[in-house]
């Protein structure tokens, strides 16, 4: 990956046999599988270990030239401190606005804009998704034929709302990430809820006036409709399912009437992850996805990143790369924030890594953050989103999240994204009702094997048929299409993963 690297990582589908010759470079001594490092000099016991150009780890061993390296052989190295870091000094070298380019979007009247036309069902507490996953699916054998333009029917169930803590001061945080994904612009600014009536998370604190500026409230004073099981006009499930299908059809009927237009490339909101990642996620899905956000930052969009746990390890090139001095330290205080949550339960980042990121050849938190963190591209950075937050600023934006994939997923969605696109190695099925999820494979085996999931193959960038440049225009080219209504295999076949709220709060 860098010329002052002393590891090198093996590209060849199922890996490298005992004896084999890395060109220009030594004969592997031990079978090395696929993804997996080999040692390109003799590297002593103790000595850094560099990919990346980074120190990944020291040497546990004597690693003579040839050896595999893995993460029994490594010792990591400790956290950079937050202390010292370089605040907003580098200069960018992204390249100059990139006008012209457009997709089909439904515009909301708040100027946001959608790429999907979903009705969603938001929920107080989780006591009612029983009842709220029964009419939705009466609404959508029953209803939504009728109104074609709807896309589908969403319940934003969840497991907070009640036996919580809720005046907990961190309790804010699932609290306003529900709130902020009921306005998700997919959604179309209208709003549906549905309460059981004697839950903690009372719809008014969910949903307090003056969160819809731009909208006339209902006859009941409230900016939403609200269906409240507990209401006595309710006598059985029957009269529940009714209400809640009366309600949906009244959005159903607003919804359908509106159409797709021509929007900027401005007016989109992409939310980047990566899952089940190897040792190709840094070497080709996420580096080209990291040229493709510079395009969308270029074309005037808002991109995000995230991932704590993944990109703590590279603190240095985030605060370097901050717009200004502010975003610098809005980063630091994230970060600190989330080492004591982590402290809190008595780990680091370190509990990250997985089994699959171990046997994909990723050794620990900092080879793979470095892999991960190349996916924000080269802009800088303009903001950052706090937990649960919706986003403000335009740009490349740094969404402090959790790297746990649904709950990365959930707060991105609570930020406004919607457009997720989401690179694995080792494969996930992973997607979200809210939003298309586009899935990019970091290997062409991968993409071969799992070939009505994966919407892109990156692999030819290892394998020396496509470049970076090329793989990032594929990938900016595909957001664009997919944002005009171009269905991808997680939507075709309805793969929805639960949102997931981050509650650091106490349960009660
Ligand atoms: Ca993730």
């Amino acid at each position: 990956m860098n010329a002052n690297d002393n590891v090198a990582i093996v590209a060849n589908d199922f890996g490298l046999p005992a004896g084999a010759a890395v060109p220009g470079g030594p004969t592997v001594r031990e079978r090395v599988p696929q993804g997996h490092k080999v040692a390109l000099m003799d590297i002593a016991k103790g000595a850094p270990v560099r990919r990346y150009d980074v120190v990944i780890g020291y040497a546990a061993e004597d690693l003579p030239a040839g050896s595999w390296v893995n993460e029994q052989r490594l010792d990591m190295p400790a956290p950079p401190s937050l202390d010292g870091l370089p605040l907003a000094t580098r200069k960018s070298s992204l390249g100059g606005a990139l006008d012209g380019y457009t997709f089909e979007g439904f515009r909301n009247d708040d100027g946001t804009v959608g790429t999907r036309n979903l009705l969603a069902i938001t929920t107080t507490v989780q006591c009612v998704s029983g009842v709220v996953e029964h009419a939705v699916k009466r609404i959508r054998d029953e209803l939504l034929p009728r109104y074609s333009n709807v896309d589908d029917v969403v319940a934003l169930e969840h497991i907070y709302g009640c036996g919580v803590a809720i005046d907990a001061p961190d309790a804010e945080i699932p609290i306003r990430t529900l709130r902020n994904i009921s306005l998700n612009p997919n959604f179309g600014g209208t709003t549906m809820v549905v309460s059981l009536g004697c839950e903690k998370l009372q719809p008014e604190r969910l949903l307090p006036k003056g969160v819809y500026p731009s909208r006339a409230a209902t006859p009941g004073g409230r900016d939403y409709d609200l269906v409240t099981l507990q209401d006595n006009s309710h006598v059985g499930f029957e009269a529940m399912i009714s209400s809640i299908m009366r309600t949906a059809e009244q959005h159903l009927v607003r919804l359908d009437k509106r159409r797709r237009e021509t929007c900027p490339a401005c007016d989109l909101v992409v939310g980047m992850q990566c899952g089940g990642s190897d040792a190709f996620s840094g070497v080709t899905a996420n580096p080209a996805l990291g040229f493709a956000a510079d395009l969308l930052v270029r074309a005037g969009g808002t991109v995000m990143f995230s991932e704590n746990t993944e990109v703590r390890d590279g603190i240095a090139q985030l605060t370097a790369r901050a717009a200004n001095e502010d975003v610098a330290r809005e980063l630091i205080a994230e970060l600190g924030w989330y080492d004591d949550y982590l402290e809190r339960g008595r780990v680091d980042r370190s509990a990250n890594t997985t089994p699959g990121n171990k046997k994909g050849g990723l050794s620990n938190i900092v080879e793979k953050a470095m892999g991960s963190i190349v996916k924000s591209g080269s802009a800088p950075i303009s903001g950052v989103v706090r937990p649960g937050e919706r986003a403000k600023a335009k740009g490349l934006l740094y969404a402090a999240t959790p790297a746990s994939d649904f709950v990365c997923g959930t707060l991105q969605l609570a930020a406004g994204m919607t457009l997720h696109i989401f690179t694995t190695g080792r494969g996930t099925p992973y997607g979200l009702a809210a939003v298309p999820v586009i899935k990019v494979a970091t290997r062409s085996e991968l993409a071969r094997r799992w070939h009505d999931l994966m919407d892109v193959d990156t692999g030819g960038i290892a394998s020396g048929e496509a470049t970076i440049e090329e793989t990032g225009w594929q990938l900016f080219r595909t957001m664009l299409e997919v944002a005009s209504g171009r269905q991808t295999w997680t939507e075709k076949w309805r793969l929805h993963n639960s949102l997931a709220l981050f509650n650091p709060a106490p349960i009660t």
